[in-house]
């Protein structure tokens, strides 16, 4: 488990490696969270864009200066949307990721987003090799950096003392 795949940064014309698959949108495994300069350019907005209707239409969840911020609440939201809220937010989507997750394991996932920064390739990486409560732990504890506390409440679906108590009684 210690072994998890990668994450890589791809960009829109470079070649995937041996083993990887490509997790940006428009991908079925892409975040529909999306990171965009506002329109004076000056801050960065959490977005949803539907463009099933006749009008295309945009969803503002929050604005920042900070583009890493905007980035981690946009893996934040994905995550809670994976775990079912939003509800009536792009559901055949989110079906389609719980269900097709077994497809991504052992596979090295490709986004644009800047290693380093908060990007949902971490987040399927995770979903898609862990099988057990102590190896979700052991990736806990080995890739700290990867996975924040709150994700991993949110996955354990447990509380951060309770979170605490597990990684104790794992360790000892
Ligand atoms: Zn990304």
């Amino acid at each position: 488990m210690c072994d998890l795949p990668k994450g890589i940064k791809g960009t829109r014309f470079s070649k995937n490696p041996p083993n990887s698959r490509r997790v940006t949108r428009p991908s079925h495994f892409g975040n529909i969270f999306k990171v965009a300069k506002t329109e004076n350019g000056k801050m960065w907005a959490v977005v949803t864009e539907d463009k099933t209707g006749v009008e295309p239409r945009t969803t503002e969840y929050h604005r920042t200066t900070n583009k890493t911020e905007a980035q981690g609440v946009a893996v934040n939201y994905f995550n809670r949307w994976l775990n079912g809220e939003f509800s009536g937010l792009n559901d055949d989507k989110r079906d389609y990721i719980l269900q097709n997750i077994e497809s991504l394991k052992g596979v090295d996932l490709i986004c644009s987003c800047a290693m380093g920064t908060p990007c949902h390739r971490n987040t399927l990486i995770l979903l898609a090799n862990w099988e057990s409560e102590a190896d979700f732990l052991e990736a806990y504890i080995t890739e700290a950096q990867r996975i924040s506390e709150d994700y991993a409440c949110e996955i354990l679906n447990c509380t951060s003392s309770e979170l605490l108590t597990k990684l104790d009684d794992f360790d000892a």
